[in-house]
């Protein structure tokens, strides 16, 4: 198993399949894009399905999700779906994308045996999506989301990123464009990951200033009991509001920054180049890649995953006085 020395376990693999991505938001990254992986760096698909039949087979991975930079763009994604899908015990696999090109693909998707979707929305506004993502793309985004739900990747989720001045009077109409379409939204406090290094502590929309904004038009109630477990999202239900099903309404706040949920975390990074990171924020990896390609057992490359994750700090530290960001941006660990 993928034990740390805080006694968690890590059963949750990320895994990133490009930092490629064909939207450039200004929390993630510049407008210019980033230096990319170069291509021969990059895992094959079938390295890739060999690191994730180890975590599975034999370190207790339960569940895989698929992220980048932006998934979608890789072509062999209904293949590893389906490589990943095969395995036994058959993990419960997932995707995180901005949704552009999932109304073409998610029929694909399904039949590979993917589970559910992730999609990224920050706004219904045209106009603000432009500034926020800098491509015209709201349209494609929204198809994405309606041919993920028509597919069955359900329940379809929506992450959002509120901006101060930029998208933050949206979040109740965020809410009730997912409720009315049965999408779980789940807000995303923005943290300090860009390539840019433009995060800001006191800019930052905090997870109180959200369910401010939330309850100005709705009241919310705790919806996790004692069942939140390692879920970063701390639920509540919309009250007297339902999903189309008939469901309770629900939504997630993700307090990344000012509400920590390091010490539950079950989470566990592989980057596109084959690097384990037992931490978004962690300022170490461990290189898998030179040892699938010098020719290392299974055993020795479960031994090195081992130890990577036996490393992983007792939280992200991005609230000590002496936070570094680490040098690799989102795009490139896998969000
Ligand atoms: N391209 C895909 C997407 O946007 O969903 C997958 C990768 S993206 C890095 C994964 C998630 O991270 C997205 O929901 C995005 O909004 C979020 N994200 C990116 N940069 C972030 C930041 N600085 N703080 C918080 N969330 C961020
Ligand atoms: Fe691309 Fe996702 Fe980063 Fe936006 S958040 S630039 S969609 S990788």
């Amino acid at each position: 198993m993928l034990a740390d020395s805080y006694g968690r376990l890590a059963t949750d693999l990320r895994v990133s399949l490009t930092d490629r991505c064909n939207l450039r938001c200004t929390y993630c990254m510049p407008p210019e894009g980033l230096e990319w992986l170069p291509k021969p760096d990059l895992l094959t698909d079938d390295e890739l399905l060999r690191l994730i039949g180890i975590g599975v087979t034999r370190l207790g991975i339960t569940e895989v999700r698929f992220t980048g930079g932006e998934p979608l763009l890789r072509r062999g994604l209904p293949g590893l779906v389906a490589g990943t899908t095969a395995l036994a015990p058959r993990p419960r696999t997932a995707l995180t994308t901005n949704g552009i090109g999932l109304a073409r693909m998610a029929p694909a998707l399904a039949e590979a045996g993917l589970d559910r979707v992730n999609v990224s929305l920050d706004t219904l506004d045209p106009e603000v999506f432009e500034t926020l993502a800098r491509r015209r793309r709201l349209d494609d985004v929204l198809d994405g989301l309606a041919g993920a739900a028509r597919a069955g990747l359900t329940p379809v989720k929506v992450n959002t990123v509120l901006m101060r001045d930029i998208n933050d009077a949206e979040a109740a109409g965020l809410l009730r464009y997912c409720v009315e379409r049965g999408y779980e939204l789940r807000f995303i406090e923005q943290m300090p990951l860009d390539a840019q290094h433009g995060w800001r502590r006191d800019n930052m929309i905090t997870a109180e200033e959200i369910l401010g904004r939330l309850e100005a038009e709705f009241t919310l109630e705790p919806a996790d009991g004692d069942t939140r477990g390692s879920a970063p999202a701390e639920l509540f239900h919309v009250r007297g509001v339902r999903f189309p099903n008939g469901e309770p309404a629900t939504v997630g706040v993700i307090g990344s920054v000012t509400r920590p949920f390091c010490g539950a975390c079950d989470r566990v990074r592989l980057t596109a180049d084959g690097q384990i990171r037992n931490c978004l924020f962690a300022r170490e990896e461990s290189d898998l890649r030179s040892l699938l390609r010098g020719g290392a057992t299974d055993d020795e490359i479960a031994e090195r995953w081992i130890a990577a994750v036996s490393a992983k700090l007792p939280g992200h530290g991005i609230n000590d006085p002496s936070f570094l960001q680490p040098s690799r941006p989102m795009s490139a660990i896998g969000g």
